[in-house]
Parts: C-alpha cells; structure tokens; sequence
C-alpha cells in the first residue's frame, strides 16, 4: 500500500485506498479544478482508518473544494498587486518573494495559492524572466533578504538551485535568502549534501522556514532531515496554518510548537487561513483563533510561542493578530495574565 512514487490521480488515490471507489468522480471534478499530489512519505503517514485522519485532510482532496465563497478570491493576499516583473513580489521595501518555480511536492488543499500552483499554474521562469528578476534585485539596494517561494523552491535540482545561489552571491546588498518550503517534511530523503551545498551556495546567511501543520508531519525521517540542515548552519524557523480539523485544538496546536523547537525549528508564523477559494472547510473565526493561541502562553515554553499572522486580503501585508493583553478603558489599563486575571497597570500602590 505504501506509495513508491507521488500519487496524483482519482485513480491512484482509489487504489491506495485514500478515497473510496464511489467517491472518485466527485474527485474527478475537483482534479479537474486543482492540482493534486501526495508524497509516498506523506501517503505512509495517514491513517486509513481514520475519516478526520489530520494529514489525509491536508492532501487528500474533498469535493467541499467546490463550494466557493462570495468572499474567496483566486489571488487572497494580492501577489499580483506587487509584482514589478514576472516572479518577483515586492510588498516590503526591505525584502522580496522569488517565486521561481510553481510546482510542489504535495499540494495542499488549503493552498493560498492554489490557483496559481500545479502543472497548470505559472510554470517555472523562462531564463528571460529570470534575468528579469534578478536585474530587478540588483537593481534595487534596499533589498536586504530574498526569499525563495513559489510553489517549493526545494523541488529545483541542486545544480538548478546552486546556480539561482550563485547569481544572489554577487549582489552584495542582499545579505539573507530565506527558502519556503515543506520538502523536510514532504520528502525528507531529498535532504541531502548535494541540496544543502546548494542551500549555502550563495555565500549568504540562509533561513529556512519549514511548512508543517501537524505535530505527527515531524516524523523521525522528517527531524533528521532538519537536523541536518541545523547542523550545516541553517537556520531553520516554522510556519504553520491554523486549519479546522487539523490543528484547532490546544493539544495538537503545543504538540505542534514544541516538536518545531525539539527539531531546533524556532516557531515563527501561524497563519490565519487565507481566503482561497473552495477553503471554508478550513477556516474557523479569528477570535476562535485568538482564543488557541492565549491558550498556548501559559501553557508550553516562550520557546514554542508563533506569531499569529493575517495575510490582509487585497495585497496590505500581514498583521499581528494574537490576543491582545492589554485593555483600557475610562483612562484605566487593564492587563490579563496567563491565567485570564485580570492586573490594572500600574497597580494603585
Ligand atoms: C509574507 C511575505 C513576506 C515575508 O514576510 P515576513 O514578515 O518577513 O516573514 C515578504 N514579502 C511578501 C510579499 C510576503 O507576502
Ligand atoms: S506547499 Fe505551499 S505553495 Fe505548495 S500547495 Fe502547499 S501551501 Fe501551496
């Protein structure tokens, strides 16, 4: 049962048993709308006996995906309304998006970009539109960091990332590249000495932020492979989205964090789910989402705390979002500790 190769198909999804034989022509339609994969390290993982089975809710697709919102939009957090030239993002005057590649190991059914990404999306960039891309940051100083998204920039070949590397290292404005990514997790085996030498092939500081939802994704092929990133100088950091049924629970959620920081993976973003179409499943209320994330401050070490994040609809950035502490009111302020008491600030005497 164990997959050798990625599954892809409503075909290969009923003969590994992830999607029941009657099902598979209301698959059918959702394939015909959205990418599909599922990486045999990920297939290994979900739990067939398990309907709400957290991982196969990540990858498995579900024909509520056709179930589209008034408020769902194909570009959620405004790429477009950013993008100088093709494959760059500029949205913060210190940073940038390449976005390279639109392929991943695994697609997502949640995917902010789900629209964009997969065999049909916008495909990897010509070798004109990368020479585009890289006179843009060259020619833009006050860009400090770049970061590779896409799509899984770790889906690139090591002779295709180290050259990508090598055109950074002569801009020297640029000090940091950061790699989004979920390949770690997705497909751990991938991690090897030839892809970490082109990690570090730039010369630059490199940042790793690693994608993963569920603490069981942090399989012990899944921490080796982080460990040998860490252990190569890579500074590794987390991001997460909070997902009904996958990690809107307190438990799930610290089990989360702490496996990151057991991993050397410093927690960073915990996205509010974004508004992409066919996700309502997914999505529960910020307050419901604030309510998780007071619970996890006392709960687990300052070492496990993420930063809960909206990507503003319409291109504005993302906003700090996590409960607030601290209250005024009739000129008084009020701040709540970890346990929900309530301290007015300065105390009176
Ligand atoms: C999310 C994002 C970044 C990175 O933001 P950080 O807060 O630095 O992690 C940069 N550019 C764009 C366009 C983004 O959407
Ligand atoms: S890995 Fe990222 S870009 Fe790719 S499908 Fe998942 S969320 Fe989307």
């Amino acid at each position: 049962m164990n997959a050798i190769r990625p599954i892809r198909t409503p075909g290969e999804l009923v003969e590994t048993c992830l999607v029941a034989p009657e099902d598979a022509p209301a698959i059918q339609a959702v394939a015909e709308r959205y990418a599909i994969a599922i990486s045999p390290a990920m297939a290994a993982l979900i739990d067939r006996n398990d309907p709400n089975d957290p991982i196969a809710r990540q990858f498995v697709p579900d024909p509520s995906e056709l179930t589209v919102m008034p408020e769902e939009r194909a570009d959620p957090i405004g790429d477009l309304a950013h993008s100088p030239v093709e494959g760059i993002v500029h949205r913060y005057p210190d940073r940038v998006l390449l976005k390279a590649v639109h392929v991943c190991p695994v697609y997502c059914r949640f995917c902010f970009r789900r629209e964009m990404v997969g065999p049909q999306g916008l495909g990897t960039l010509s070798p004109e539109a990368m020479d585009q891309a890289f006179a843009y940051i060259a020619g833009h100083p006050e860009i400090w960091e770049v970061i590779l998204t896409g799509g899984d920039p770790l889906v690139l070949s090591p002779r295709r990332l180290a050259e990508i590397m090598e055109r950074l290292s002569t801009i020297d404005h640029v000090k940091i590249v950061r790699f989004h990514t979920r390949v770690p997790v997705v497909e751990p085996e991938r991690v090897n000495d030839a892809l970490i030498a082109a990690l570090k092939a730039s010369g630059k500081t490199a940042y790793v932020a690693l994608h993963a939802n569920h603490p069981r994704e942090l399989t012990p092929e899944a921490r080796a492979a982080c460990a040998r990133l860490v252990d190569a100088g890579i500074v590794m950091i987390s991001q997460s989205v909070l997902l009904k049924g996958i990690n809107d629970d307190p438990d799930t959620l610290a089990a989360l964090m702490r496996a990151f920081v057991e991993t050397r993976v410093k927690p960073y973003y915990l996205h509010h789910p974004d508004l992409a179409p066919g996700t309502s499943h997914f999505r529960l209320s910020i307050e419901e989402g604030q309510a998780l994330v007071a619970g996890l401050r006392g709960r687990i070490s300052g070492l496990c705390q993420p930063t809960y994040i909206l990507d503003i609809p319409g291109g504005y950035g993302k906003a700090v979002i996590g409960p607030n502490a601290i209250r005024e009111s009739d000129g008084c302020t009020t701040v709540s500790d970890f346990k929900g008491g309530e301290h007015v600030y300065p105390p009176s005497e």
